[in-house]
C-alpha cells in the first residue's frame, strides 16, 4: 500500500485551488481525478461569472467566501494573466412590484460587505444599455466574467510548481478510516490501487456526499443528502445586445434566466432550474420556449428563433427542491471527528468565485 501525505479528490476549480494552497506548505499533494482531464464537470459548465456576493444570507459561508474570494480572484487573475473582465451587472425590475425588491437586494448586499451597489432609474439604466426594458435597476460594478479554464490551468500550474501531482482517470472508488490514516481504493485501467493518506480533501463536487458514504468510518450523520438541479443555457445567434450582464430579480433555486457574456463576447441565456435524479447534460430544445418569455421581459428585442441550445450544468445541491437553499459545507475534523479529513459539500454557485477563499479555509482547517 502506497503512503501519501495528502490526497485531493477531484480536479475541478475547487480541488485545484485546494491543491495550490496545500502544496506550498511542504505537503506532498496528489490530486486524483476520475475523468481523463481536469475541470470537465461543473467547473466547465457554469456561467463563468465572478459574483459580487449580493444574494446570500448574511453570515453564511457563501456570503463570506464569495466576497473574500472575489477580491482574491481579481488579484489572482491580474497577477497570473487569467482572462477576465470587470464588466458589471444590472439586476432589473421588470414590474413596479419588483422595484421594492431591488432595495431589499441592495440592503442584503450591504450586510455582506458589498457597498458599491447603485440603484438606477429606468432612464439611467437605459442610458447604459439602450436595448434594456425595465422599471428600475441595480448596478453591481464589481461583478465580472472570467475564463474558468484559464483559471484552472493557472491553478494547476501553481500547484505542480509547488510539487503537487495530478493523476487523471483515477477515480476514488471507496475507502476506510484507519488508525494510520485514510485508506483509498483508486480505480485505474489495470485494476485498482490502494493509497494510505494522512490527509484527504473530498472535493468531488456533484458526488462528494456519495463518495463520503463509500468511505467506512465517516459518521453518516455528517454526510448530507445529494440532489441535482440542472440548468440549461441557450446561446444567442448574432451580436450581444448588452455590454453588462443582465439579471432578473432572483427566483427559487437559481438566479433567474439571465444574460451573461463569455470572454469572446458571445451572449448566452440561462440557466433554468430542473431537478433531476441522474446526471445527464442534454439541452431540450423546447426549454427555449419559456426563455423567450422570460428574456423578453427585459429585452423585448429578442427575435424569434435567435436562441440556440448551448450546454447544461448541474448544481451540486445538498438541500431539496422544497427546502431553504443550504450553505456551503466545509467540514473538517472538528465537525465529523475524522482526523485529516475535509469534506466539501454543496459547493454550488458561487463556488467558482469563492474557490480561492474555500481553499484558504481548507488549508486553515488542516493546519489546526
Ligand atoms: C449551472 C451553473 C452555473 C454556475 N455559475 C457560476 C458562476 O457564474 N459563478 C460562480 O462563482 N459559480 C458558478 N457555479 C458554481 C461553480 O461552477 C461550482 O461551484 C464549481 O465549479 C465547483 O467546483 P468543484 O471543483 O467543487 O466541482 P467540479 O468542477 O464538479 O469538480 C469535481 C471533480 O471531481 C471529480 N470526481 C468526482 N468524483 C470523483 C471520484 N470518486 N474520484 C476522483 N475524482 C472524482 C469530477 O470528475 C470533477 O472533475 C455554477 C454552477 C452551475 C451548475
Amino acid at each position: 500500500m502506497e503512503q501519501v501525505d495528502c490526497v485531493v479528490i477531484g480536479a475541478g476549480v475547487v480541488g485545484l485551488a485546494v491543491a495550490r494552497a496545500l502544496a506550498p506548505q511542504g505537503r506532498e499533494v496528489i490530486i486524483l481525478e476520475a475523468e481523463n482531464a481536469f475541470g470537465t464537470i461543473t467547473s466547465a459548465r457554469n456561467s463563468e461569472v465572478i459574483h459580487a456576493g449580493i444574494y446570500y444570507p448574511a453570515g453564511s459561508l457563501k456570503a463570506e467566501l464569495c466576497v473574500r474570494g472575489k477580491t482574491m480572484l481579481y488579484d489572482y487573475c491580474a497577477s497570473h494573466h487569467v482572462a477576465h473582465q470587470r464588466c458589471g451587472k444590472l439586476i432589473v425590475a421588470t414590474s413596479t412590484a419588483q422595484v421594492a425588491t431591488l432595495e431589499g437586494i441592495r440592503a442584503k448586499a450591504a450586510a455582506n460587505g458589498v457597498h458599491d451597489m447603485q440603484l438606477l432609474t429606468r432612464d439611467e439604466a437605459r442610458a447604459m444599455e439602450p436595448q434594456l426594458e425595465c422599471e428600475a435597476a441595480l448596478l453591481s460594478p464589481s461583478t465580472g466574467i472570467i475564463d474558468s479554464h484559464g483559471l484552472m490551468t493557472a491553478l494547476l500550474g501553481d500547484a505542480e510548481r509547488a510539487g503537487a501531482m495530478l493523476a487523471v482517470q483515477s477515480p476514488v472508488l471507496s475507502g476506510a478510516v484507519t488508525p494510520d490514516g485514510i485508506r483509498l481504493e483508486v480505480g485505474s485501467d489495470d485494476g485498482s490501487t490502494v493509497l494510505l493518506a494522512r490527509t484527504v480533501v473530498n472535493s468531488a463536487g456533484l458526488t462528494a456526499p456519495d463518495l463520503a458514504r463509500r468511505i467506512d468510518g465517516i459518521p453518516p450523520e455528517h454526510i448530507p443528502p445529494q440532489y441535482y438541479a440542472k440548468g440549461c443555457y441557450f446561446t444567442l445567434a448574432g451580436r450581444a445586445p448588452f455590454s453588462r450582464l443582465i439579471y432578473p430579480v432572483p427566483e427559487a433555486a437559481g438566479l433567474g434566466v439571465h444574460l451573461t457574456l463569455d470572454m469572446g463576447g458571445q451572449a448566452r441565456f440561462g440557466p433554468n432550474v430542473r431537478w433531476i435524479d441522474e446526471i445527464e447534460y442534454s439541452v431540450p430544445p423546447h426549454d427555449a420556449d419559456s426563455f423567450y418569455d422570460e428574456v423578453r421581459r427585459y429585452w423585448p428585442g429578442l427575435a424569434d428563433g435567435a436562441l440556440q441550445p448551448g450546454y447544461a450544468g448541474i448544481r451540486p445541491k445538498i438541500s431539496g427542491p422544497t427546502e431553504v437553499a443550504a450553505d456551503f459545507r466545509i467540514d473538517g475534523p472538528r465537525t465529523h471527528g475524522v482526523p485529516g479529513l475535509v469534506n466539501l459539500f454543496g459547493i454550488e454557485s458561487p463556488g467558482l468565485t469563492s474557490s480561492l477563499a474555500i481553499a484558504e479555509r481548507v488549508a486553515e482547517l488542516l493546519e489546526n
